[in-house]
């Protein structure tokens, strides 16, 4: 373990690739910057101590004011479809890869994100404000507590700049951490140069697919074979991803392709909510007027997302019906995990062909009723003998009856004893979850220089399914005023 974060071991391999992949340049500096909180998890995955976190040296890093020893600072470019339409380049426009930490725990990197303007800020004045900063920091503990892909976050700085919104705020910066940050709008973008195209497709094969190389035989196989290969694999972690998020009643906000990440890692957390009152067709950004990203359409979604990566390695020569026939992996692969997830949440063993109606409607019973998505779930594993308790929460009681008896009935087909259901189930569905009310709370402490909230938030999420005494109020519904918070893609 080590006592500085300027003693880690750094390389710079997405460095190495071509000079157009990126621009060398140096944060902006921030003024009266501080470490409003710091993430021991994550720092002991970096190989950190504890210790570390408070060194000044740990905020020279994380603040950008000075570079991570041996690593190279940089801004990368990308491209993207925003809102289905494509957008051109884009690129980090607030965000500075610092370097790549190698650790026991594997190779990561480091980004700040709100620290400053870059050749890619277009009309942007390269900041985050503190809000949105907040929300991207505790949303990777969240993730992570629920066992979701995701990017981390290894420390959140303040600042006293002021960032001209719809208001004036102040300036923040996380400190994200991830294997790597490439979009697949980072490939979109080198679609129109295809050496470009292949050395991108060849750095992200090396690093983070290599098993794309190897045929079932052990051989190499044929560069034409582990690009195809290399796609199922993003198609099938993609739409693992996006059954998780299903599952656990979570709207991204913004799935646009530079929004995606490239190792199926839920990435780029703006505009994005753990539903309190279940809609199917819930929309969390109040800027997507059209509901594009609504929760019951991200799957669908995400596979047009996986289409338009598949479109942009058309030019590196592959047979399109080739490409094409990987993104037939997309549904067989979200059903695994959708299916896997469901039995564990409802406590069955496994999926039968007739639970496909039975979770219907159960989500229609959710929806009509806007039922609290993560409660009525944590209710579950005890409504089968507590029916009068289970339907008070709901309006109309017989038709949440009538569920709860059918709901019996598949139970029995089973034939498990309720005490091991009632654990199993009770980790699978969580207790806490970040709802949009708590995180808000989170963000008016931290205006006034004060964590706790974030400091308790982080504790609840990380094992969210332990029920604490003394935390019923972070387990509780959402109160009336929080239908009122919006969020948008003001950040
Ligand atoms: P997002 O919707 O946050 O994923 O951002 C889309 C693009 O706009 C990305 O290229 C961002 O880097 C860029 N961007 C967003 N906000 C800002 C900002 N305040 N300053 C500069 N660039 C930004
Ligand atoms: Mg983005």
């Amino acid at each position: 373990m080590i006592d500085s974060i300027k003693q880690l071991q750094v390389r710079n391999s997405f460095a190495e690739l071509p000079p157009a992949f990126y621009t060398l340049l140096p944060p902006q500096k921030l003024s009266n910057a501080r470490v409003l909180h710091a993430n021991v998890d994550v720092a002991l995955m970096l190989g950190l101590t504890r210790a570390a976190l408070t060194e000044p040296d740990f905020l020279d890093v994380v603040s950008g004011a000075s570079p991570l020893p041996g690593g190279k600072t940089l801004a990368a470019v990308y491209s993207g479809h925003q809102f289905g339409i494509w957008a051109g380049q884009l690129g980090d426009g607030r965000a500075h890869l610092l370097g790549e930490v190698v650790s026991p725990s594997g190779h990561w990197e480091l980004q700040l994100k709100g620290s400053g303007r870059t050749p890619y800020s277009r009309m942007g004045d390269g900041r985050a404000v503190l809000r949105s900063s907040v929300r991207e920091y505790l949303a990777g503990e969240a993730m992570a507590g629920l066992g979701i892909p995701t990017t981390r976050a290894l420390a959140l700085v303040v600042a006293d700049d002021p960032v001209y919104r719809e208001t004036v705020e102040t300036a923040a910066v996380v400190t994200r951490v991830s294997p790597s940050f490439v979009r697949f709008g980072s490939f979109e973008h080198w679609s129109s140069s295809p050496e470009n195209l292949r050395t991108l497709v060849d750095y992200v094969i090396d690093n983070f697919y290599p098993e794309c190389r190897d045929a079932a035989s052990g051989e190499a196989a044929a560069p034409d074979d582990a690009i195809l290969r290399f796609l199922r694999s993003v198609v099938v972690k993609t739409a693992a991803l996006v059954a998780h998020w299903q599952t656990a009643g979570f709207c991204h906000g913004v799935m646009n392709t530079d929004n995606m990440s490239i190792l199926g890692l839920t990435i780029d957390y703006g505009p994005y909510g753990f539903m309190d009152a279940f809609q199917a067709n819930h929309v969390c950004n109040h800027s997507d007027t059209q509901g594009r990203y609504a929760w019951n359409t991200q799957p669908s979604v995400a596979h047009w997302n996986l289409y338009r990566l598949a479109s942009s390695l058309l030019p590196l020569g592959l047979d399109a019906e080739a490409l094409k026939a990987q993104l037939a992996h997309f549904e067989p692969a979200f059903l695994q995990t959708y299916h896997r997830n469901l039995c564990n949440k409802l406590g069955l063993l496994n999926w039968q062909p007739e639970d496909d109606a039975l979770v219907d409607d159960w989500w229609a019973l959710l929806h009509h009723q806007a039922a609290d998505f993560t409660l009525s779930f944590r209710g579950l594993s005890v409504a089968p003998q507590n029916v009068d308790a289970f339907v008070n929460d709901f309006q109309d009681q017989a038709e949440a009856r009538a569920w709860i008896e059918r709901y019996r009935g598949r139970l029995a087909l089973d034939g498990r004893p309720d005490a091991e259901r009632i654990v199993q189930m009770n980790r699978s569905n969580p207790l806490y979850v970040l709802r949009n009310h708590l995180a808000e709370a989170a963000i008016q402490a931290a205006k006034k220089d004060d964590a706790s909230e974030i400091e308790t938030l982080l504790m609840l999420l990380r094992d969210p399914y332990t029920e604490r005494p003394g935390y019923e109020r972070y387990a509780a519904k959402a109160p009336d005023w929080a239908c009122q918070l919006e969020v948008s893609c003001s950040s």
